[in-house]
């Protein structure tokens, strides 16, 4: 079976975006995957040789949920399915209470994460980045998925955790 990484966040951070680039780039194909349900969205991404599949949460909620709804069953996919979670922000909203709650509940989970900030195009990264020091990640990563910037150090910094 291969690792599940999982993209979690708020509504509207860009995880679709960044599932599309990450995707899009490599070979993607919704083949047989033995252990998840076949859905568009799921992917599978290639990191050198090593195939992982990657899973839009959002995508999987409907929007018709509020907040709580889906937040509760972006954080159950997460904890049900993924081997790692990237656990994205929006860097042009700034830290909200929401993502204080989201990573509580994966927290829990005891599950590899990483902190990815995106949207930081147009903006100063180190200010941009800093706004997000208070989650107490070691490491975070700048990204701008709509122009397809930091996804190549993202994809390197999953290596590991797979
Ligand atoms: P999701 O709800 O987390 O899946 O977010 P989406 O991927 O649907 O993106 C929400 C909005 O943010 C869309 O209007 C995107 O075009 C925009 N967006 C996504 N990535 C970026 C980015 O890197 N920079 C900027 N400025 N906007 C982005
Ligand atoms: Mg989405």
């Amino acid at each position: 079976m291969l690792p599940v990484v999982a993209l979690v966040g708020r509504p509207n951070v860009g995880k679709s975006t960044l599932f599309n680039v990450l995707t899009r780039s490599r070979e993607a194909l919704v083949a047989d995957l033995p252990g998840v349900t076949r859905d568009r969205h799921y992917g599978v991404c290639r990191l050198g040789d090593a195939p992982f599949v990657l899973v839009d949460t959002g995508g999987l909620s409907g929007d018709e949920d509020g907040l709580d709804g889906l937040t509760a069953r972006q954080v159950r996919l997460a904890i049900e399915e993924a081997d790692v979670v990237v656990f994205l922000v929006d860097a042009r909203d700034g830290l909200m209470a929401q993502d204080h709650a989201i990573l509580g509940e994966l927290r829990r989970t005891g599950k590899p994460m990483l902190l990815a900030v995106n949207k930081t195009d147009g903006l100063d990264e180190m200010v941009a980045m800093a706004d997000f020091a208070a989650l107490g990640f070691a490491d975070s990563l700048p990204l701008a998925a709509a122009h397809s910037r930091g996804t190549d150090t993202l994809m390197q910094a999953l290596k590991p955790l797979l």
